[in-house]
């Protein structure tokens, strides 16, 4: 595809095709895309939503999540104000209350991703009147101006975890089990608490610099959480156990945290869908 088509929902898009999109506060939908929308959080989405709030990862997945127990690796949506016609609680008349630090699918929109590594539109030009506007673009550069390569650097390291077979093979009844696989994706001030402030660093042994960076770094505190987890669902060395610890678990036949990871798992990867077809991130471009 070469020059700017006509799109329609079963289009799909590589990075170098070319779309016409424009968003700003004078159109007619301006922030109805923000209302009535299933948004799906991944850890890293959390990471910046609470840096860009100011609060901890506990109140923003208690104020703005919703989240599903029914696999290993839990599934987060944004949760919408029931109470105010279904909108985003962090949309205000100006847009995007977090724009600097908006999830993924809202930074993608109104693309959303395709199959096969394609692109492909999350709603039809009746209701997102800035498509088929504006100068045309690459789907490359677009995404570009939104921001979404550490997003999507930092979705392949959590695929490590979520699109490894093995993790179909587990069951987890143990809620503990979930417990330490949510707080080490998705509640990074608690597991920075567990890794700081319980033996953790007593039994495993990380590699020189390792410590300080992820005590400087939520970025690296979450790659730390995967690793660990990776650890302890699939054996994966990432580290170093301590002889002591090594023996302790050796005694128990158990790995992470003292505890046997089981479960039945699901990747979480970004997306926006809605029932009503809309969805976007107000003022993206
Ligand atoms: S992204 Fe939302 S606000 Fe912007 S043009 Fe589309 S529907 Fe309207
Ligand atoms: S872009 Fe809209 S839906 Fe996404 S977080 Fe911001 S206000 Fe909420």
């Amino acid at each position: 595809m070469s020059d700017s088509p006509k799109l329609g929902p079963d289009t799909l898009l590589s990075q170098d095709d070319l779309f016409q999109f424009t968003c700003h506060g004078g159109l007619e939908c301006f922030t109805n895309c923000c209302r009535d929308v299933t948004i799906f959080l991944t850890p890293y989405d959390v990471l910046r939503m609470k840096r860009g709030l100011g609060i901890s990862s506990g109140e923003l997945l208690d104020r703005y999540a919703l989240v599903s127990q029914t696999h290993a690796i839990p599934l987060v949506l944004l949760k919408m104000n029931e109470e105010d016609d279904k909108r985003c609680h962090l949309v205000t008349k100006e847009g995007c209350s977090i724009y600097e630090d908006r999830p993924w699918a809202c930074r993608m929109y109104p693309l959303d991703l395709g199959d096969d590594g394609g692109y492909k539109l999350a709603v039809e030009e009746a209701r997102c009147k800035g498509l088929g506007q504006g100068e045309p673009l690459r789907v490359r550069r677009y995404l570009e101006k939104q921001g979404t390569k550490p997003f999507v650097e930092a979705e392949q390291e959590y695929a490590r975890l979520t699109s490894d077979p093995r993790l179909g093979q587990l069951d987890v009844e143990n809620p503990q089990v979930f417990k330490m696989i949510f707080m080490a994706t998705y509640n990074l001030d608690a597991f920075r608490k567990f890794v700081f402030e319980s033996s953790f660093l007593e039994r495993f042994q990380l590699e020189p610099g390792r410590v300080e960076a992820v005590r400087a770094s939520d970025e690296e505190l979450l790659r730390l959480g995967y690793d660990w987890l990776a650890f302890g669902l699939f054996g994966q060395m990432n580290f170093q156990i301590y002889e002591q610890a090594a023996q302790a678990v050796e005694a128990k036949g158990t790995t992470t945290g003292g505890t046997v990871l089981g479960g039945g798992g699901n990747g979480a990867g970004g997306g926006r869908g809605n029932g009503s077809g809309s969805g976007s991130a107000p003022g993206t471009n």
